[in-house]
């Protein structure tokens, strides 16, 4: 009884907005919003309102005027509206910002994975169902990156919310993901809310400490979605060799040294990453000296170098590249980077070592990869069992209307 009467209330409050706040989709276009998938594509799209501003909160209804959503919208995007709510009672407000804030937190607050973790992705976006957003804890502090135009708009008051919802000391903006572009976003980063981190700000894993540079690291400074797999893989490594390639600050080497590895070689093209590489072993205790290799270079051409050279076989190799494909044109070129890397770190390691192998290209499925890894073992000539199938960590949920959301995926392999 109560509901109805809210739905009715908001029909007349909806028939205001709709004169100037309606997106009309195409005849039959309607099945994937019922489904609350959360893009629509402009080819989807029959009737687009004239006056409003992009980043504005929009009415998505079917060719026969049947109200489906609500979502905001941005006519300069190929996503012209994302989808935020498919309740027609749920006004787009603060409140409907805080409530999914709060969600968002209490999922991280009951995951087992994450207990004992100052490094965590809060707010993943689309999955979180507050598309665009996404927001990392390292510390007590915050990055927020805004994806999307209507995000940008609102990043301040999200920061702010975010602030008092956590008690973190300060929320800091890294929008600066090329993803941006087809926005039509400039680059912005910089310090949104409370107070800015005194150079670098310590996190924990498993015990282990590391720095991260919230300002001038990758992405939002370290990288949580690879969690659980360093304890997964680091589970393979005592006793042994190993080669961390595409190494960054050094993650999965110290976990591999926290295992019992006897040796760790991080090997990365960014010397600032390298750095941070060596800190963070001397921050856990480890002589970077006596346990670790250090090398700073180009993967492609130090692991074709040391094909011919025996001092470098290693019982453990991790291969954790950037993302390659950064769209549908360059998966080809990905797939080939894909399959050389894979084929020259199997054939760097000895009988019975094992491969932890990744790709973060949400373009590229886990099928297809493992497609890949396979056309490099056949090259490499070495025959490889597939003991794991990794993905990415689970605060970084994937709602099951969002398959994109999925996109990182790995496999360790044990070559025979
Ligand atoms: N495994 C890391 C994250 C890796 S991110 C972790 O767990 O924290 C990818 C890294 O690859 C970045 O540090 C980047 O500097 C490095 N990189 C990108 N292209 C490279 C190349 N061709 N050769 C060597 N390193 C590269």
């Amino acid at each position: 009884m109560r509901e109805r009467t809210g739905r009715n209330q908001q029909g007349r409050n909806q028939q205001g907005r709709d004169q100037q706040g309606r997106v009309v989709l195409n005849p039959g276009r309607e099945r994937p919003v019922r489904q609350q998938h959360p893009w629509i594509f402009s080819g989807a799209i029959a009737q687009l309102p004239e006056e409003l501003p992009d980043g504005e909160v929009v009415e998505v209804c079917a060719a026969d005027g049947q109200w489906l959503a609500r979502g905001y919208l941005n006519r300069r995007s190929q996503i012209q509206v994302r989808l935020l709510s498919w309740e027609a009672a749920e006004p787009i407000d603060a409140a409907f910002w805080q409530r999914r804030l709060q969600s968002a937190l209490a999922l991280r607050a009951s995951l087992p994975e994450v207990q004992g973790c100052s490094a965590l992705r809060l707010v993943n976006a689309e999955s979180d169902y507050l598309p665009g957003l996404t927001v990392d804890r390292m510390g007590d502090f915050l990055v927020l990156q805004a994806g999307t135009l209507a995000i940008d708009r609102r990043k301040q008051e999200l920061a702010d919310q975010l602030l008092a919802m956590t008690g973190c000391q300060g929320v800091v903006e890294r929008s600066d993901m090329a993803a941006r572009r087809l926005e039509g976003l400039p680059p912005s980063s910089g310090l949104l809310a409370g107070n800015p981190p005194e150079g670098l700000v310590e996190v924990e894993e498993a015990g282990m400490h590391f720095a991260v540079d919230l300002l001038r690291g990758q992405k939002t400074g370290f990288y949580t979605d690879q969690r659980a797999n360093r304890r997964r893989v680091a589970a393979y490594c005592a006793g042994g060799r190993v080669l961390n390639a595409f190494s960054y600050t050094g993650a999965f080497a110290l976990h591999a040294l926290q295992a019992g590895a006897s040796q760790v070689t991080n090997l990365d093209s960014s010397l600032d990453a390298l750095a941070l590489a060596e800190q963070n072993l001397r921050r856990n205790g480890y002589d970077p000296d006596l346990l670790t290799a250090n090398i700073a270079g180009d993967v492609f051409a130090v692991l074709r170098d040391w094909q011919e050279d025996p001092a470098e076989r290693y019982d453990v190799v991790i291969l954790d590249p950037p993302k390659f494909a950064q769209n549908q044109g360059a998966i080809e070129r990905a797939l080939r980077g894909y399959k050389e890397i894979n084929r020259l770190a199997l054939r760097l390691l000895r009988p019975g070592g094992f491969l932890a192998t990744f790709s973060c290209s949400g373009l590229v499925s886990a099928e297809l990869f493992q497609k890949v890894v396979f056309g490099a073992a056949v090259d490499a000539g070495r025959p490889v069992q597939v003991l794991e199938w990794l993905r990415q960590s689970a605060d970084h949920p994937v709602a099951i209307t969002f398959p994109e959301g999925e996109y990182l995926k790995g496999l360790l392999l044990r070559v025979l």
